[in-house]
């Protein structure tokens, strides 16, 4: 195992408050390259938000964050290096699945990337429904589009919440194995799911959100050896309940 670790990112002292609500209350992470981090909490915890700052989606109030050692403020360029799949996708009603897939496309061939990687839309059957218009799509096979996209320009980041939700069983193990896949390559990937037993098999790390803060942030095998427990739904039953 290569184990010099390249820090890809780092959240210093995040806060982010939504009126009175203390959305992100002092939160600091490091997230280093061929990492797989879970990003767990209750609903509320933070989570979406924490991602979307990271994303530039949210400008925190305090604190700072940097991708791959810059400062995301002064450089909205490393976007380019996130395959990041939404918790809800949006997408132009009448586009067909074609026009959407071509539209991400010419965005980004136009910051220079090379083929794009259509093996997950392959793999989810998108191709033979290209004709399809978004409007008429159910809530799994926008899922299926979302993944694809995310996963389809080779970044060296994946940011995905709650990816799995609404997929059938079928298309989340093929995600599953893409994931796998691209994690072997040094790839980072931050996932949000609340189906724990999903991430059994994935994962080399846990945070855990609770009201805004990071509750910890632990290997998996240091959360084993803690909580004498192998399953990752055990582990933090067995956490929530010492506390
Ligand atoms: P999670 O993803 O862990 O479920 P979120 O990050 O989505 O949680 O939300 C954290 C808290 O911040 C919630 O109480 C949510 O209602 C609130 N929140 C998130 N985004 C906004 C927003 N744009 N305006 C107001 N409140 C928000
Ligand atoms: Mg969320």
């Amino acid at each position: 195992m290569d184990e010099t670790t390249t820090v890809m990112i780092i959240a210093s002292n995040v806060s982010k408050r939504f009126g009175k609500l203390k959305a992100l209350d002092n939160v600091s992470v490091a997230c280093n390259k061929g990492e797989c981090i879970a990003l767990l909490g209750p609903n509320g915890s933070g989570k979406t938000t924490l991602i979307k700052s990271i994303l530039g989606m949210v400008v925190p109030d305090s604190g700072f964050i940097t991708f791959n050692g810059k400062n995301i403020l002064h450089d909205w360029l490393y976007r380019r290096h996130i395959g990041y799949m939404p918790q809800i996708g949006r997408y132009p009603d009448n586009m067909t699945i074609e026009q959407v897939f071509s539209m991400m496309k010419d965005i980004r061939s136009a910051e220079g990337n090379k083929q794009p990687d259509n093996s997950l839309a392959e793999q989810f059957g998108l191709m033979n429904i290209l004709h399809k218009r978004m409007r008429t799509l159910s809530g799994g096979t926008r899922q299926k589009v979302s993944a694809s996209i995310a996963f389809m320009f080779d970044p060296d980041v994946y940011i995905l919440d709650e990816p799995t939700a609404g997929l059938d069983p079928v298309a989340a193990e093929v995600l599953k194995e893409k994931i796998i896949l691209e994690k072997s390559k040094g790839k980072l990937v931050l996932i949000t799911s609340h189906i724990l037993s999903e991430l059994d098999d994935l994962i080399t790390h846990v945070i855990y959100m609770q009201e805004g803060a990071m509750l910890f942030h632990k290997k998996i095998g240091d959360l084993q050896a803690d909580t004498g427990e192998i399953k990752l739904s055990k582990a933090i039953a067995a956490v929530m309940l010492k506390k």
